[in-house]
């Protein structure tokens, strides 16, 4: 439920609201907007009483039930566009973010090159794998602190914020010591353990969808996160199953347009992970965006025939140079 006041409420009324509220041991968080402010009610049982008892207090305009069963995320809850800061970096609200860089860090050279690179073209932060989750034991599993240490490095050399995942409720200690932006991919979307891990911690979350995740699964698992007191999530669209094998996933842009309505989250794409090749990237990053996204993931190596994991995928550091323009240029006919 939420209560609307009054553009006039005073400080009082508010106060009075959330006593109300405290009263029925429920949570109560005010949302400060440009005209009024809203206050979010959380936690069961929200009675038709405690409805009607808010909806006949001094400054109160409207009460609202939410009808949907993430109550944090959903947009009903918090009508305006949330801005997640990501060291100095802002995403959403129509803002045009991208982070790119390599699928795992394999060294130092690759991680530094990359990193100048898709500087001087115009990324706003840097991606880079420590620890990767590979469909296979055998495959490259990521070269783990020491891959922290070199992001770190690049992070001093260009000054890009870095974001990398973390996959287990034990390492998320260490890799925020290390990251501005902490990344669930896609395989732990329901890990709700580490969902509740990343909740405690005060970084902020690039929460991918999970691989056959419903949109409601999703957002669920932001609540999760939300939940526990940290509300800097930014959601990533990265490709669903599918039965077309044709492209390694179908990214889904119908998700991205109705986040844009469902919730106040920000939203970006991953077209490296959504199409699985180097190729459709270009086209679905900016399809991406005139879907409404806040920004892109995209995956950058220096030579991706050589690349440890997601070769196919990755664009190389003048591919990456040729595309920076164009979502520049659609960027700015967006917004
Ligand atoms: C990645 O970003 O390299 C990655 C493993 O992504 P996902 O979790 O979306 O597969
Ligand atoms: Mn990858």
């Amino acid at each position: 439920m939420v209560v609307i006041m009054q553009n006039n409420a005073t400080k009082a009324d508010l106060d009075a609201v959330l006593a109300r509220v405290a009263e029925h041991n429920l949570r109560g968080s005010v949302t400060v907007g440009e005209s009024q402010n809203i206050v979010g009610i959380i936690g069961t049982p929200i009675t038709v009483a405690l409805q009607e008892s808010l909806e006949s207090m001094s400054g109160v305009r409207e009460v609202i039930r939410i009808s949907r069963p993430y109550k944090l995320a959903t947009r009903e809850f918090h009508p305006l566009d949330t801005i997640v800061d990501v060291s100095g970096i802002k995403v959403g609200g129509g803002s045009a973010v991208v982070m790119a860089g390599p699928c795992a860090v394999e060294s130092e050279t690759q991680i530094m090159n990359t990193a100048i690179a898709v500087k001087k073209a115009g990324a706003h932060m840097l991606r880079g794998g420590a620890f990767k989750p590979r469909s296979s034991p055998y495959s490259f599993r990521g070269m783990g602190e020491e891959a922290l240490k070199l992001m770190a490095k690049a992070r001093t050399e260009t000054g890009l914020p870095i974001v990398t995942e973390v996959m287990t409720p034990t390492d998320v200690a260490l890799v925020a010591e290390y990251a501005d932006l902490l990344q669930i991919g896609a395989r732990n979307m329901q890990n709700y353990q580490l969902l509740e891990e990343v909740g405690r911690s005060q970084r902020p979350v690039l929460l991918k969808r999970g691989l056959s995740a419903t949109f409601e699964e999703w957002m669920l698992s932001a609540e999760y996160i939300m939940n526990q007191g940290n509300h800097n999530i930014i959601l990533c669209e990265r490709g669903i199953r599918t039965f077309e094998t044709a492209t390694r996933n179908t990214l889904d842009l119908n998700a991205v347009a109705l986040a844009k309505k469902r919730t106040h989250l920000p939203i970006i794409v991953d077209p490296s992970h959504g199409t699985g090749k180097w190729y459709l990237v270009q086209p679905l990053a900016l399809a991406g965006l005139a879907a409404g996204a806040d920004g892109l993931m995209i995956e950058v190596h220096p030579d991706p025939d050589k690349a440890t994991s997601d070769g196919p995928q990755s664009l190389t550091l003048e591919h990456f140079a040729e595309l920076m323009p164009k979502v520049n240029a659609l960027a700015g006919i967006l917004h």
